[in-house]
This record gives structure tokens, sequence and C-alpha cells, in this order.
């Protein structure tokens, strides 16, 4: 246990940090890469008993995020010129966030492998779309055993534009108490610090990246900041307007499910 870890993002030396008790049960060790800065837990075997529920109860913010990250996404997006693109929430958990865009006027699909698609049935990603023009994945790099290989896995979507949220850590490496560790619910097993989004994005093909505390974006090509920034800081205001010049998909989408006889 207290042997290094070899990194399971760069292939780095990962020595221990610290020991956490996981899920109530598991002491598990906490590993933070000299080289990329990941810190990672020990080789997860937990996971299985840690997606009985995919959502944990815990998360009582769920909804308030997912109406936080609708604005902010919206106003990048239709800054960035995306008008009827289809567009990707990976890992998209109940479909929240899926209805919330469709709601606001955006092609958003639906794509995740450990929850059922509540909000959003019927807009489940199909290959037959092509590239989406965006893909988001919020509070879904932190569950990555394999960082660089899943990390691929969204990439090869070939979106313009990933948006991800995943809460950096205040310190190098985290404190043992950092809330974001979340043992109790055994998911979170990957800690990235900036530069390692930054090499994530660059190992990816995606060079261009704005990565905050909580918000990132990464793009395949250069893009004017200021859109992200206004977004992240004015989004709140901004949506409302963005949403106003945008036509809404909730009827359009019932009326489509009842023609394809799904209701
Ligand atoms: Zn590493």
């Amino acid at each position: 246990m207290t042997a290094p870890l070899v990194c399971r993002l760069c292939g780095g030396t990962a020595p221990l940090r610290f020991e956490k008790t996981v899920l109530g049960r598991h002491r598990v060790g906490y590993h933070h890469c000299e080289v990329c800065g990941l810190t990672q837990t020990g080789e997860p075997h937990w996971l299985a008993e840690a997606y009985r529920e995919a959502i944990h109860p815990t998360d009582t913010g769920l909804l308030a995020r997912n109406i936080h990250l609708r604005a902010v996404t919206a106003v990048f997006l239709h800054l960035s010129g995306v008008r009827d693109e289809p567009c990707l929430d990976y890992a998209g958990g109940w479909g929240v966030f899926t209805r919330l865009m469709r709601d606001a006027g955006f092609q958003f699909h639906w794509q995740e492998p450990h929850a059922q698609n509540l909000f959003a049935p019927g807009f489940e990603w199909r290959d037959d779309l092509g590239c989406p023009a965006a893909c988001t994945a919020f509070e879904v790099l932190e569950h990555f055993v394999r960082p660089l290989e899943e990390f691929q896995r969204i990439a090869a979507f070939g979106a313009d534009y990933l948006v991800t949220s995943t809460e950096v850590p205040p310190t190098s490496p985290p404190s043992p108490d950092w809330w974001y560790l979340a043992p109790e619910t055994g998911q979170h097993v990957a800690f990235y610090e900036r530069r390692t989004l930054a090499r994530l994005g660059r190992a990816c093909g995606y060079p261009h990246a704005i990565i905050g505390s909580f918000h990132q974006v990464f793009a395949k090509r250069p893009f004017p900041a200021w859109r992200w920034h206004a977004a992240l800081r004015f989004g709140r205001l901004l949506f409302p307007l963005v949403r106003r010049r945008r036509r809404s998909l909730t009827l359009a989408d019932s009326e489509r499910l009842r023609r394809a006889g799904n209701a």
C-alpha cells in the first residue's frame, strides 16, 4: 500500500500521500504523480459497489449545477456560432442537462453507460449524427480510472469544443481533508491540476484550453478567449438574451416523439 504507484495517466512515479476510508470500509491510498500532477487512488477495486447508484444521494447540487452550467454552455456555444449542429452531453446522467439544453434550442444528445436516460429519452447520441459541434462532460473526469484513454474516448467524437467541469485541487498535492475527494461515494478516483488537464488536452488533439478551478474548455483550434470568459462571468445575465434568439425544442421534441410513437 505504501509503495509508489505507476501514474495511470503518464506512467510517472506517484508516491503515496495519504489514506482515506472509501465507502466506509476500504482503506485506500491517494497518490500524487510528480510528473503530471494527477492525484489518484490506488487501483479502484470497489467501483461496482460505488456505482450501485450512479448518482449519489449526497449530490444535492445536481439540479442547481445543471441550471448554472446550462447558462454558461448556452452562452458560450451561441457566441461560438453553434446553431443547429448536433451536440453531445457525454456521461449525461439522467439526461437533465440534455433536456435543459434542448429547451434552450440546442440540439443536444445524451450518452451514458451508468444511468438511465430519464429526461431526454429519444435523444440518445447516434453515430450517424456525425461530429458534434460541442461535447460536454460535466463531473466526469474525476471518475476516470485511466484518464488518458478515457479522455481520448471523448476526443474521438471529434467535437470542435469540449466543455468540462471538475474541481482542481486548491493545493498540490491536495489536502487529505479536501471535500472533493468524496471518499463516502467511492466514485472520485482522479484529481487534476491545471497542468494535468492541459497535458490531457494536448495529448488528445485539444491544445487550446482555458482551465479554471471548476470549469474548463478545450478546443482543437484557437478561439477568442473572451467568449468563454463572458459566458463564465455573465452567463446568468446573458442566458435570457440567448434564449430569446433561439427556438426552444421543448414542444417540437414532444411532437417528434409522439409522431415516432414513443408516447
Ligand atoms: Zn502522471
